[in-house]
């Protein structure tokens, strides 16, 4: 605890003073800035390699600074009593007066927020008189990063702290919802679409939208381990590391699960971790398993074709 309350406050002191560091969240782990300090928020990108046009998540504690960045609806506040905080992330209107940095949303006159739920990143929002901007804690279209030493994995050196907050709960990303008019939702997470359609009382589905990419999250190559990866795959070939979705007798070396037992959170959870040690055992190649295409394997299965993709 004591050594948590010293890292907290030694991310406080590096944040301050301009620098970017990474923090964890329940979804992935973050790399974190001021979104309201231009030269911060241009390191995650520089750091992320992460194209300008990319808006990045900006991570908020209270209600009453999010107020004063964006225009709140009904909408907004039925899924935030409801859902936050927690692994969804809400595109609205920013206001004019917003003090958030240009560079976080390309400009745009809207912008994505969420209300992380790990501890620790909690606390240490709560010390800080400007909200995080966070993109994920990884290169560009690399795999997300869900504990410390992936995060070290990603960046080596170049990062200048992270605060550990141990392994990521969810493990995927959030799921964003535009919310400035009829609710759209913009990328499958780690809150299931069926939750929200309970909520606002809709019938809310994911569509890809191919022609006018509105969160760059969609964008066809992501999530990628470097390697190829071969979906729906009904057996094990030699060389190839194998993911199935549930544990079986036989153990070959190559062989890998996501769950013991068929439970899509669990998979979720396990996916990245999983795709992250095959990638540095060096295999040549992935074969999975098909993952059912409901619940928490609609938004598997979004990871997996994008990281399938040359
Ligand atoms: P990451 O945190 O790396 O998973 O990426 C954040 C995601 O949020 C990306 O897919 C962005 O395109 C999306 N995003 C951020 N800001 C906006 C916005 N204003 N409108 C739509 N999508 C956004
Ligand atoms: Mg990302």
């Amino acid at each position: 605890m004591k050594n948590n309350l010293a890292n907290i406050k030694k991310a406080k002191m590096l944040l301050d003073s301009g620098y970017c560091i990474a923090i964890p969240t329940e979804t992935v782990y973050g790399l974190a800035a001021n979104a309201y300090s231009n030269t911060a928020v241009k390191k995650i990108y520089k750091l992320k390699k992460r194209p300008k046009n990319n808006p990045a998540i900006v991570h908020y504690s209270s209600l009453k600074q999010l107020k004063s960045d964006c225009d709140l609806n009904k909408n907004f506040y039925l899924l935030y009593k409801k859902l936050c905080p927690g692994p969804i992330t809400f595109v609205l209107k920013l206001k004019k007066k917003s003090r958030i940095s240009k560079f976080v949303n390309n400009k745009k006159n809207t912008l994505a927020v969420r209300f992380p739920k790990n501890n620790l990143s909690k606390k240490l929002l709560n010390l800080l008189d400007y909200p995080l901007a966070a993109p994920s804690a990884n290169i560009t279209k690399k795999i997300s990063a869900v504990s410390a030493d992936d995060v070290k994995d990603e960046f080596g050196k170049k990062i200048k702290f992270i605060l550990d907050g141990g392994r990521s709960k969810i493990g995927l990303e959030s799921t964003i919802i535009n919310l400035i008019k009829t609710p759209q939702i913009l990328r499958l997470g780690g809150t299931e679409i069926s939750k929200i359609n309970k909520i606002l009382k809709t019938k809310l589905k994911f569509r890809k939208n191919k022609k006018k990419m509105i969160s760059p999250g969609q964008s066809k190559v992501h999530y990628s381990p470097g390697i190829p990866i071969r979906l729906n795959a009904k057996s094990i070939k030699l060389n190839e590391a194998f993911i199935a979705i549930k544990k079986r007798k036989f153990s070959d070396k190559n062989f890998y699960y996501l769950s013991k037992n068929k439970n899509l959170k669990e998979a979720a959870k396990n996916l990245y971790k999983t795709m992250r040690i095959i990638k540095n055992k060096n295999y040549k190649s992935i074969a999975i398993e098909k993952i059912p295409n409901k619940g928490f394997g609609l938004a598997i299965n979004d990871r997996l074709i994008r990281a399938s993709k040359k």
